[in-house]
């Protein structure tokens, strides 16, 4: 293990310490609590559902970049005793059984990424946050659906009637949920996509001699299958527990959301063209869930009007279900919120920090999310040029012993760059960056005077003066673009 995926370096504290309350005890919710809790603020989770929804889950993944905020909050043996860490992923037809290459990841830049690729089953991960945002103290009630919502007023209304005042109201209430409402999202697009999720039993498969390689292999690894308009996502999640599955066709009216259960017989459909161990793994899979690949229209506004209302995770930035980064974000905002407000001391920077939480997180959801809907377009192509590029390109790279998705010799492979970029991206740091650049800066210009682990004011602004090049618009440039079926950039 390395040593920093133990080290909990203890959060700072706010010197002010305010009331948040947070609509929607999922994982963005629940991380963003445990995150807000670690800088000492008081938090209020309002969650409707009556418990965790332990029985429909499927899996998720974990990429490096979340992996390090869970480990840097001090979770790292709870991660393991939840997760599988895969080494490698797997990439094959859809409609034959062919290896079109492996690619193991690579050490080197798993360390500078200070995370691992863990996967695990969305209860277990859920229930892990739950556990921890409890300890820490936050307070956490279910039953408890709100109906009304009065940024201004700063009340959070239940069904019940019970009203909750707070100083900041953090929405987190999913993709569909009253807070996105609030910040009048235009209507979502559905795609011509759907994606089933499910689990198979570990048992099932270790008792198959064609699927047993699936836990077998010398690289614990995931798998991947491209196919035209359906691809399948397969990988342990950990543990003595299931094999998570994914598998993505054409929309066939059973879509619904993450807690309904949905006809099995759809799922088996789309694998019906399948190479045989597909087809067998839908025959073994549990019932599963069908949900929408939907292109919501962006959002240009994150932080309501009154400065006092911040929507963070699926509320903000929805991404196509089964996205490898799409947990990974909502984990993000949260941890990035709290670092922001843990420099909190006076009342009139909450609406500072909101907007700055707004000028970091949009750039960076937005890139990830174009390139979520490219990787789900590049393994459902059709068959034609780029199809055959594609497969062309891992074959050769297969056939010279390649990590497949690595670049050559000499080459520069846009994908894995970009890639390591998304994985080597630290939430936390770049937080701190901006408190280091702007955020001393404004109380300077203000004349409040912060003295910060030693160093005061002046000599922070000093520096920045003397390293900085960019302007503050540097740091508000959002680049809001919408998925435009753009360039196949994988990065699983
Ligand atoms: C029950 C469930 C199971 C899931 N299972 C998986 C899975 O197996 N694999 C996977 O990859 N992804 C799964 N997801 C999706 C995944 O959680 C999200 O894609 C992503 O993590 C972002 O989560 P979020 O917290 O922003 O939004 P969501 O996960 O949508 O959570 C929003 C939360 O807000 C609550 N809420 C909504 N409206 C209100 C209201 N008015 N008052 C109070 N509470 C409200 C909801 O009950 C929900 O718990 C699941 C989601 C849910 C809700």
């Amino acid at each position: 293990m390395n040593s920093f995926m133990n080290s909990e370096t203890p959060p700072k504290k706010t010197s002010l310490v305010i009331d948040f309350v947070i609509v929607g005890g999922g994982l963005a919710g629940l991380g963003c609590a445990i995150a807000l809790r670690r800088v000492g603020h008081r938090v209020q989770v309002l969650e409707a559902d009556s418990g965790l929804n332990m029985q429909t889950s499927g899996g998720i993944r974990m990429p490096p970049n979340m992996s390090k905020i869970l480990y840097h909050w001090g979770l790292h043996e709870q991660v393991q005793q939840i997760a599988f860490k895969s080494q490698a992923i797997d990439l094959q037809l859809f409609e034959k059984d062919e290896l079109l290459g492996t690619h193991i990841w690579d050490e080197e830049m798993l360390q500078e990424t200070r995370g691992e690729f863990v996967m695990a089953r969305y209860c277990d991960l859920r229930k892990l946050l739950y556990d921890t945002a409890v300890a820490l103290g936050a307070k956490i009630l279910f039953n408890s659906h709100v109906k009304t919502i009065d940024p201004d007023a700063r009340t959070v209304t239940l069904a019940s009637g019970r009203v909750f005042h707070a100083d900041v109201i953090v929405g987190a209430d999913g993709s569909l949920g009253k807070t996105r409402e609030i910040m009048e999202a235009e209507t979502p697009q559905p795609h011509q996509l759907v994606m089933y999720s499910s689990t198979v039993p570990k048992k099932a498969v270790l008792q198959d001699k064609e699927l047993r390689p699936l836990y077998d292999r010398t690289h614990r690894a995931m798998y991947a299958w491209f196919g035209y308009g359906r691809a399948v996502l397969a990988f342990p999640t950990g543990g003595d527990r299931d094999l998570g599955l994914y598998v993505y066709g054409p929309a066939d009216g059973n879509e619904g959301q993450w807690e309904q259960p949905a006809p099995i017989e759809g799922m088996r459909r789309i694998l019906e063209t399948a190479e045989p161990r597909l087809r067998k793994l839908g025959a073994l899979a549990k019932p599963p869930i069908c949900v929408p690949v939907t292109d919501f229209p962006d959002l240009e506004d994150w932080v309501h009007d009154s400065g006092r209302m911040v929507i963070i995770g699926e509320a903000a930035h929805p991404m196509p279900p089964g996205a490898i980064q799409t947990i990974a974000m909502a984990v993000e905002d949260g941890a990035v919120l709290a670092k922001l407000f843990s420099h909190l001391r006076a009342e009139d920077q909450i609406s500072n920090f909101l907007y700055a939480f707004e000028d970091l997180r949009h750039p960076r959801c937005t890139a990830v999310l174009k390139k979520e809907f490219g990787d789900i377009f590049f393994m459902t192509l059709p068959p034609g040029e780029m199809q055959e590029g594609r497969d062309a390109h891992f074959r050769a790279k297969r056939d010279a012993g390649e990590s497949v998705l690595a670049g050559g010799e000499g080459e520069t492979v846009e994908e894995w760059s970009e890639m390591k970029d998304i994985f080597g991206y630290d939430a936390e740091d770049e937080a701190d960056d901006w408190w280091q650049e702007w955020g001393v800066l404004k109380e300077h210009a203000i004349g409040r005077e912060i003295v910060e682990s030693g160093a005061s004011i002046s000599s922070i602004v000093v520096q920045h003066q003397a390293t900085s090049t960019g302007s503050i618009k540097k740091q508000q440039s959002t680049t809001r673009t919408k998925f435009s079926g753009g360039q196949p950039r994988l990065q699983f």
